[in-house]
């Protein structure tokens, strides 16, 4: 993946959990301030029963005044024939009594034809005695139907108040007049205005004629049909009134008459929650309109705990994706690190096969090679030998002859010791033999073998011995490593001007210390550390199988020793060091 597609996908990522945590805050924001909504209209619409409750209360307390006086006699004689002047006087002296004592807003008696004969407000200039009110509907409805009700603005007084009307019936049941109470709500209005709430009561035609706020009086919340509009007029409901009306669009609805609404009311557009409640006997509409508390906190801190949440989650998938992503990744680079191993046990174990095949022949050969020099060394001394014996028979010189043949038994002897050791090594017996010898004979016997090469190539042999050396070990395989070494060393001294060879046995701590030390071309400070490695050889090829060192430090290991190079004042210096075996030696 390049690196802008990598910067594009972070982006992608970032942008995806940045809008997620938007998207949670806006709905967690909306869904808490639904939620204020709703529980704020519910708590509206409880207060909105209660002022319907007292309101109808109220109405009800006086529902039953002009039912009780219409079955009052002097006021059925009243409508029954023409009043005299003081009859009418007691009347309305009488209906004002009532209407003080009932604390209804007025009384009025009205005859078949709807003229009112009595009135409790007969002292005031505006009184309603004499005035037609036939047309109005809660004279009609009482005519009609025995009662009736209806809110009005008084054409006479202006006030606006709530007629409830009673029919009054002749002993035969024939209407003769309609009895009216007239209740006005001042005090309601009052109570009302204390309210920081909007209450307003709508008729059936959607018109608010009460209301706590004069603004939002005589307003239509629905638009008014033609018919309607004519009824206003015959009725004269509102009369002088002017309507107008009030703009509202609903917003969001809580349920059956409770809803968020944006209203263009008198001091300027708002939004209300606007709850309404029926009151069915008197077929209005009681309404209460609430300014929606402002809850900001609430709201913001809903949208902050959604989008953390949300960060929560999107960091918790996030998380585990990554867990489990990398533990696919340890099991596949485990399951590849187990076929890795396996595939290099499988090679290490043909390597190995192959490995074990070679060494076996290596060993063969090294065996082979280790044999062949052993037995050629004597072999040519016992050739001459041989020769010598020949030529002492020829003159007859016998006593000479038996001393070299015994010579050559001699010879035959360390041969089969030889051979008899190869079978020990056959054996796979590493420490072959121990017996107690002394180096310094062991030195004399591998000097004595080399004695021809030694006089022929005219060595200076120095030999400094401690004599006896006792130590533990076989004197054959001793006498093979003395011979390897003053070999190598007469090898290295051909050619040399000077050729001084010297051998030293010296006493060290418990130890006897073997060195030989030549004057010869010393040892190649790179050949040092391969010396005694099986086949190393700077010999010509045929001349040096590179096994003399490998054998003798194998030797001298076997033995409990060690066997060291170095290059010493004028050549080469090998030396290795055995226990002093004290058991019996010389004090
Ligand atoms: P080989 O004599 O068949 O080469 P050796 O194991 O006996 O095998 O010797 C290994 C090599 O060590 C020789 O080829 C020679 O380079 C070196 N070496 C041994 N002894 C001496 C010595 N005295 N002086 C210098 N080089 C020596």
């Amino acid at each position: 993946m390049t690196l802008t597609q990598r910067t594009l996908r972070l982006f992608v990522y970032v942008l995806v959990i940045v809008t997620g945590a938007a998207i949670c805050a806006a709905l967690a924001m909306r869904q808490t301030q639904q939620h204020v909504l709703s529980e704020e209209a519910r708590r509206a619409s409880d207060r909105l029963a209660l002022y319907a409750n007292t309101l109808h209360t109220l109405i009800e307390r006086y529902r039953a005044l002009p039912a009780v006086l219409a079955l009052d006699t002097e006021i059925r004689n009243a409508v029954r024939a023409p009043l005299g002047e003081q009859a009418q006087a007691s009347l309305n002296r009488k209906l004002e009594s009532i209407n003080g004592a009932a604390h209804s807003s007025s009384l009025e008696l009205m005859d078949r034809h709807g003229v009112a004969v009595g009135a409790s407000n007969w002292r005031n200039p505006k009184s309603y005695v004499g005035n037609n009110y036939g047309f109005r509907p809660y004279f009609l409805q009482a005519r009609a139907k025995g009662t009736g009700r209806f809110y009005a603005v008084g054409v006479t007084t202006g006030i606006p108040g709530y007629f409830l009307s009673n029919a009054v019936l002749d002993d035969d049941g024939e209407f003769m007049g309609a009895m009216v109470v007239k209740l006005e709500f001042p005090t309601l209005e009052r109570e009302w205005a204390q309210d920081d709430d909007l209450l307003m009561a709508s008729d059936a035609k959607g018109i608010v004629f009460l209301a706590n706020r004069t603004d939002w009086r005589y307003r239509e919340l629905q638009s008014i049909s033609v018919e309607d509009r004519a009824d206003l007029l015959s009725t004269r409901q509102y009369d002088k009134k002017p309507l107008s009306p009030l703009r509202s669009r609903v917003l969001q609805r809580f349920g059956p008459g409770s809803h968020l609404s944006r209203v263009e009311a008198p001091e300027g557009s708002a939004e209300y929650l606007w709850q309404s409640q029926a009151m069915p006997d008197e077929s209005w509409t009681l309404h209460l309109l609430r300014k929606p508390v402002s809850v900001n906190e609430d709201i913001r801190n809903a949208g902050l705990a959604a989008a953390s949440l949300w960060l929560m989650l999107v960091f918790l998938g996030l998380f585990l994706s990554q867990r489990w992503r990398m533990a696919r990744l340890r099991e596949r680079s485990r399951n590849e690190l187990e076929r890795l191993v396996e595939e290099r046990t499988r090679d290490l174990r043909t390597a190995q096969e192959g490995l074990v095949q070679s060494t076996k022949l290596a060993a063969l050969g090294q065996m082979s090679a280790a044999l062949a020099h052993e037995i050629n060394q004597p072999l040519t001394a016992q050739r001459m030998q041989l020769a010598t014996l020949r030529l002492l028979l020829d003159q007859g010189r016998i006593e000479d002859a038996c001393q070299a043949l015994a010579l050559l038994d001699q010879q035959l002897t360390r041969m089969a010791a030889l051979t008899g050791h190869l079978k020990t090594f056959a054996r796979k017996s590493p420490d072959g033999l121990r017996e107690r010898l002394d180096l310094a004979n062991v030195v004399d016997q591998a000097l004595l073998l080399l004695d021809t090469r030694l006089r022929e190539e005219q060595v200076e042999c120095v030999l400094h011995l401690a004599r006896p050396a006792w130590v533990r070990g076989d004197a054959i395989r001793l006498e093979q490593v003395l011979i390897n070494l003053l070999r190598n060393a007469l090898d290295a001294l051909r050619g040399q001007p000077h050729k001084r060879l010297e051998v030293r046995i010296e006493a060290r701590d418990d130890q006897w210390q073997l060195s030989v030390i030549d004057s010869g071309t010393g040892i190649a400070a790179e050949h040092l550390p391969c010396l005694f490695d099986p086949f190393f050889t700077t010999k010509p090829v045929g001349d040096g199988l590179g096994l003399g060192l490998a054998v003798s430090y194998a030797i001298i290991h076997s033995l409990g020793g060690q066997l060291t190079a170095r290059n010493g004042d004028d050549g080469a210096v090998f030396s290795f060091s055995l226990a002093n075996d004290f058991l019996e030696s010389e004090p």
